[in-house]
């Protein structure tokens, strides 16, 4: 078969399953769980996927909300990744559940087009992407072992073949003082709260002099108990963002300073617990990125022209440094800001589903292009793993 009838046949498998692909993105959108615990939306998809032959292995990496879904033998090994976790409070505000389906379209859609003797494809249930990094453990327990190359598609205000993706690290901090009655006697406490302030403060004055492409952000969880007894107890979380591997372990340093700055000038103690996996800014394979921009203008895609700055993180950076990857983003029909109440509504319109089912279209025609033209996937390779 040639490449083209090829990709003709992975737009039509796309097609044949549209509205299995939408009620699964309705029911796991009507039914938002939380990092770690998408019970109901890792069982759903795997349920389809071996209704569809592929050989499916559930709570996969000792991950109790992980699968593991496998159809054919060959030597090229092509993984469609599937988030499903929501958010607290909004739901679906991410768009995971088109995310998932996305995924899981680009996976029928390769396997209509493309003989089991020819590839080895993969389905990985990822949990955990808003939380926890889900992706990154799975990556440390060998998930990803053998895979030639990872595809997924995130949805988002615009089509960008290639985003950038900050690197995030992530921390708790808990300052400890003295408690001690606020107006009886002040001088005998240690304001745990002060401490926190003032670091927050110099975090806030160390932002004026960061790069552009970063960021620093966090919210102050736990202030006290009472107005009238000094806080013995102070919590916060806080993020730290950048582009580039080596700029965020230095802002990581500095925002750790911040933090003892707030210790040493009230005296209280302080706790910096930083999250055991760091989400890595996202290493987007080029060769691929643009084989998928290529295949998404034939559907209609229309693609955003300007550099982007802004942007948010992703566990699927961890992966990208391990293999070829791609991270798309898409628009969903109208304009929505993520981790909005506003995109949680449009993230299950006709609209977002006529994105995702093209969106799925892509990324099969792509796992085409991987698989016939001869030279993509070393291309991918030889243009791989040096640090940002
Ligand atoms: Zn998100
Ligand atoms: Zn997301």
């Amino acid at each position: 078969m040639d490449i083209q009838t090829a990709k003709q046949r992975a737009a039509e498998g796309v097609a044949a399953a549209r509205d299995e692909l939408i009620e699964v993105s309705l029911e796991i959108h009507a039914n938002p769980e939380l990092a770690m615990k998408e019970e109901r939306a890792s069982a759903l998809i795997a349920g389809k996927l071996e209704a569809r032959g592929f050989a499916v292995e559930r709570a996969a990496f000792g991950l109790p909300t992980a699968f593991h879904a496998r159809w054919g033998e060959g030597p090229v090994t092509i993984a469609y990744l599937c988030e499903y976790d929501a958010l607290p409070e909004i739901g679906h505000a991410c768009g995971h559940n088109l995310i998932a389906t996305a995924g899981l379209g680009g996976a029928y859609g390769l396997k209509a087009a493309v003989s089991p003797d020819d590839v080895t494809l993969l389905v990985l249930g990822t949990p955990a992407e808003e939380d926890q990094g889900g992706k990154a453990i799975m990556l440390e327990r060998g998930a990803f072992d053998g895979v030639d190359a990872a595809l997924m598609a995130h949805p988002a205000p615009f089509d960008i073949a290639a985003p950038p993706m900050y690197g995030v690290e992530q921390a708790n901090v808990v300052y400890k003082g003295q408690a001690v009655h606020a107006s009886v006697a002040p001088e005998a406490g240690v304001n745990a709260l002060d401490a926190l302030v003032t670091a927050y403060q110099a975090i806030a004055q160390l932002r004026q002099h960061i790069r552009r492409d970063s960021r620093i952000h966090g919210i102050i969880t736990y202030g006290g108990s009472a107005a009238n007894v000094v806080p013995d107890r102070a919590e916060a979380r806080f993020l730290v963002r950048a582009l580039q591997t080596a700029y965020l372990a230095d802002l990581k340093g500095r925002v750790q300073r911040c933090f003892e700055a707030g210790a040493l000038g009230s005296g209280a103690q302080v706790t910096v617990q930083w999250d055991k996996y760091t989400y890595a800014p996202m290493n987007n394979s080029m060769p691929i990125a643009d084989a998928y921009g290529e295949n998404a203008r034939t559907l209609g895609r229309k693609f955003l022209e300007q550099a982007v700055e802004s942007t948010g993180s992703t566990d699927m950076g961890n992966v990208s440094w391990a293999v070829p990857s791609i991270h798309p983003t898409f628009s969903i029909g109208a304009f929505a800001i993520n981790h909005t109440p506003g995109f949680t509504e449009v993230a299950a319109t006709d609209a977002a589903h006529k994105s995702m089912i093209e969106v799925a279209q892509a990324l099969a025609m792509t796992g085409v292009d991987l698989l016939h033209s001869p030279d993509l996937l070393r291309r991918a390779k030889d243009r791989f793993g040096a640090p940002a």
